[in-house]
């Protein structure tokens, strides 16, 4: 995706005869799968879909459609997307829709909702119909939600994602619908995006046809503050910048800023050898009043951050990782996609047993590219490595979930409670893949003595065919004969044992054989500090045991499960009024952590739960503990070797 920021990470149902039909042709691989399948047609769908959007009114987070779609009399079923690409989850708008009309030759046809599929609609085309015209407005979310159910329009900008404006007809691969898209936006807004078009003398822009597949992979992004910055000047292949803000102030970015960027650029193409796109162009929101998450998409991506991203330092060390990891997804996740991820249309359940590739190879190369580009310092990156590892290194819900069984829930756990994370894990294929890839990455370094690395799988299994944009999709098996051609080891028992463990600890070999080690004092890196204040908590989690909330009233925003607050009777959601008496501030905690070191003496905590004030005594002596990384004496600096740009 579907990137959480980092540690924000705050960013199907099965039919059984389609699944068991599907299960041969996922052996397959991607273009088997449509062959053996035979669920949809893979001939192309007669006429062209027309999809007129209107978003003058996205202010008002009202957006209009016209959509006119061919049609042969009889039953027909249409479809609304369901399953997003890169969400991997059932997450499609559907209750943004309302006002459907449907007519023929300007009568209105009935419809009625599908009873065992939500997102379906049927009716019945009369003779000598050839064309019906479905007219709808989608009302964009006012507040809350994740990823796409989240914010996306504001007085200022609007970020349109197609999948939420258009209907499609059912029984044809959605690689075989060729939609003719238009937009018509505000007076005086600009707008970019992937596909092709200009605006005409009307205001209406008409796109160059596609199939509604590329259409769903092309967002746009318009607005009435744009910066466009050209990443890759005097370059074959084209790729800007395009960033959105609903203040002129927030457009700053600064040059060393705009070298990085156009450094990742280079750094992406020299690791993997290719381009998968014909021009690519990021779509950042730098805003507060819309979600904050980013989306992948073949030659660009949906990234929405906050408002201060270039402005504020903290803010640009928080969220440095976002545009590379969209970024690399051109390569992992669209190029090479696993098998239960290359669907045939949108209402297909995906499954998400793969995940670990790719969003956990995106989340480890991501944040090497981060580092090697500039975007982090490799004192920054080796923070932020060391706080991945603390936190899944403090994950007791191990002892249930494998990391396989993370990512097989995915479709659940984007959208599940945050609160006890330590227990019921969430996304972890992001952060311990990070760690998983690290631990691969090192080992080919040290087998090959440091002739080779996972640059040269990442060359190999994402370099081929430079310039297609054809998908090709893998299985676990091909992930094992790459790494195996790369550097001959037990590859399949190596990921499979790490994959399936319940041990207590987070895999940290991969940091150890990079010639590191977690190690945790009172102080806490400036990368802990800024993700501190850029998700307003005071993160207690490695002491304490607590994470409390700045913004909402110090509530207590989690806890760690086995922790000194957990034995205590914390819980999340109750608020600390009082710490030995005195009011609670972050730094009266952090007095009372180190006073209770030397006392030996329980801090008292005195709580509120719903309307219940309690004292709760924390018998806590451990003092402040932060995590950072610490050399390893004797062991080769691997880790610096991993992020020194290449060039
Ligand atoms: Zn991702």
């Amino acid at each position: 995706m579907l990137q959480e920021l980092p540690l924000r990470r705050r960013p199907l149902e099965r039919h059984l005869l389609p699944l068991l039909a599907g299960i041969a042709a996922l052996l397959a691989g991607l273009c088997a799968h449509a062959e053996a399948t035979h669920r949809l047609s893979e001939l192309p769908y007669f006429g062209t879909v027309g999809l007129d959007v209107d978003l003058r009114q996205a202010g008002r987070k009202i957006i209009g459609v016209h959509e006119t779609i061919p049609v042969k009399s009889g039953a027909l079923t249409l479809r609304y997307p369901k399953w997003i690409p890169g969400e991997h989850s059932p997450s499609g708008t559907l209750d943004g829709l309302t006002g459907i009309q449907i007519s023929a030759n300007g009568v209105r046809l009935a419809w009625r909702r599908d009873l065992l599929d939500m997102f379906a609609i049927n009716l019945t085309i009369p003779a000598g119909v050839s064309c019906i015209d479905v007219d709808f407005q989608f009302l964009s979310p006012i507040d809350g939600g994740r990823f796409g159910q989240s914010p996306s329009a504001t007085l200022h900008l609007a970020e349109l994602e197609w999948n939420q404006v258009a209907f499609y007809p059912a029984g044809v691969t959605v690689r075989q619908i060729t939609v003719a898209p238009s937009i018509r936006v505000p007076d005086g807004w600009q707008f970019a995006t992937a596909l092709e078009g200009e605006r005409g003398a009307s205001g209406i822009t008409h796109f160059a046809a596609v199939s509604f597949e590329q259409l769903v992979d092309s967002p746009v992004f318009t607005g009435e503050y744009v910066r466009r910055i050209d990443l890759a000047p005097a370059a074959a292949v084209p790729v800007h910048l395009n960033v959105f803000a609903d203040r002129p102030a927030d457009l700053a970015v600064k040059p060393e800023q705009i070298l990085h960027y156009t450094a990742l650029v280079q750094q992406a193409v020299a690791l993997f050898g290719s381009q998968h796109y014909r021009h690519y162009d990021f779509l950042l929101a730098v805003s507060d009043n819309t979600g904050a998450f980013g989306l992948e998409h073949h030659e660009s991506s949906d990234d929405r951050i906050e408002a201060d991203f270039f402005t504020d330092p903290d803010s640009q060390l928080y969220g440095a990782g976002l545009l590379p990891h969209e970024y690399v997804h051109s390569w992992n996740g669209k190029f090479r996609r696993p098998a239960g991820l290359a669907t045939q249309d949108y209402s297909e359940p995906m499954q998400g047993d793969l995940l670990w590739v790719y969003e956990g190879l995106t989340q480890y190369l991501g944040e090497v590219l981060t580092a090697r580009s500039g975007l982090w310092t490799p004192e920054q990156y080796n923070d932020h490595l060391a706080i991945t590892a603390a936190q899944m290194d403090h994950r007791p819900g191990r002892a249930w979930r494998a990391l396989q069984d993370t990512a097989d829930a995915a479709q659940r756990l984007y959208y599940a409670p945050r609160v006890w994370g330590s227990a019921r894990r969430s996304a972890d294929f992001y952060p311990e893949g990070e760690l998983l890839w690290l631990d691969v990455d090192t080992k080919i370094r040290e087998l090959s003595g440091g002739s080779r690395s996972l640059d040269d799988f990442a060359h190999a299994f994402y370099g081929m065919q430079n310039g297609s944009m054809q998908p090709i999709a893998y299985r676990f098996e091909d992930i094992v004969a790459a790494l195996q051609s790369v550097q001959p080891n037990g590859w399949r028992a190596f990921l499979r044992q790490r994959l399936d463990s319940h041990e207590v600890g987070a895999p940290l070999d991969g940091i150890r054989r990079g010639g590191w080690r977690v190690a945790y004092t009172d102080t806490p890196s400036a990368a802990f500090k800024a993700i501190e204040k850029v998700r307003k908590l005071t993160d207690r989690s490695y002491s304490l045991g607590i994470q409390v909330s700045t913004e909402d009233k110090d509530a207590i925003a989690d806890v760690l499960w086995g922790s000194a607050a957990f034995d205590a009777g914390l819980v999340p959601g109750m608020k600390i009024v009082a710490v030995n008496n005195e009011s609670f501030r972050a730094e009266v905690l952090d007095a009372a952590l180190v006073d209770a070191m030397k006392s030996r003496k329980p801090i008292e905590l005195l709580v509120k739960n719903i309307s219940t004030y309690t004292t709760l005594p924390v018998a806590y002596y451990g003092g402040l503990q932060y995590p950072h990384l610490e050399r390893v004496a004797g062991e080769p600096d691997r880790v610096a070797a991993i992020i020194r740009a290449k060039m």
